[in-house]
């Protein structure tokens, strides 16, 4: 019935097989999401920005992708999130020593991942925790970052890199929330939380220019109200100068 020893042979190489594809395929994947732009598929060159997913661009793709937006038809917006340069970081990236251009031609000394991280000098490849951290933009390995993290400071610290301020929650074990570092390439679960934060933060700045525009509203309505007790006001005066004249005309 078809279950002698060849085919079993055939079915335990189709499984190495596949096994084997799909390992080529995770580490095509892996390569592409640390050299590659997410938007325009080209390499990843500086100058890179972020968005609050972690995701790498390169800036130049991101303008011409906000610059040509309203004239597209197409109705699928790859990074409907990124409604403007403000919604990205620029990154200050380290290059890494090792790297040559794949196609270049490589040999075991070169590596294909262009940048690095400057405290351990680990290369970007995908298999360690990168971050970024918001406020100044500066790229690090998560471990890195921790080892220069002092619990006496809380969650206030200083860039190891730049010396510039940020809050540093989650880089200490806290939560995605609040924090300024941002993982890039984040796996599933941690994008589905920097998600949720992305989001309540687009509608926490709904909210405000809601409050905003309602105050504005009652400035406008205080300034009409003063402007109507001034013309009234200039109304009685004119009445007045008008009775005083009829008052004197009529003694002429
Ligand atoms: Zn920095």
């Amino acid at each position: 019935m078809g279950n002698d020893g060849g085919s079993i042979s055939k079915r335990d190489e189709m499984v190495r097989t596949k096994a084997s594809v799909q390992k080529v395929d995770a580490s095509l994947l892996r390569q592409s999401l640390w050299t590659v732009c997410r938007l325009s598929r080209e390499p990843l060159q500086a100058p890179v920005v972020s968005d609050a997913l972690g995701r790498l661009y390169n800036k130049d793709a991101v303008i011409q992708h906000l610059l040509q937006r309203h004239q597209s038809s197409d109705s699928t917006d790859a990074i409907p999130h990124i409604r403007g340069l403000r919604d990205t970081t620029d990154l200050a990236l380290t290059p890494n020593t090792l790297y040559r251009p794949a196609s270049a031609g490589q040999n075991e000394q070169h590596s294909v991942y262009p940048f690095m991280c400057p405290l351990s000098a680990r290369q970007m490849d995908g298999m360690h925790r990168f971050v970024y951290i918001a406020p100044c933009g500066c790229v690090v390995c998560a471990s890195g970052l921790q080892a220069t993290l002092t619990d006496a400071r809380g969650e206030s610290h200083n860039c190891p890199v730049c010396a510039r301020e940020f809050n540093a929650a989650l880089a200490k074990g806290g939560k995605v929330q609040g924090s300024d570092v941002v993982t890039i390439n984040p796996d599933k679960d941690e994008e589905d939380k920097m998600r949720e934060k992305m989001e309540s933060r687009a509608q926490h700045k709904k909210k405000k220019a809601r409050t905003a525009d309602r105050e504005d509203g009652e400035v406008a309505e205080q300034e009409a109200k003063k402007r109507r007790k001034a013309e009234r006001k200039d109304e009685t005066r004119r009445r007045i100068a008008q009775l005083t004249a009829e008052l004197a005309a009529e003694k002429a």
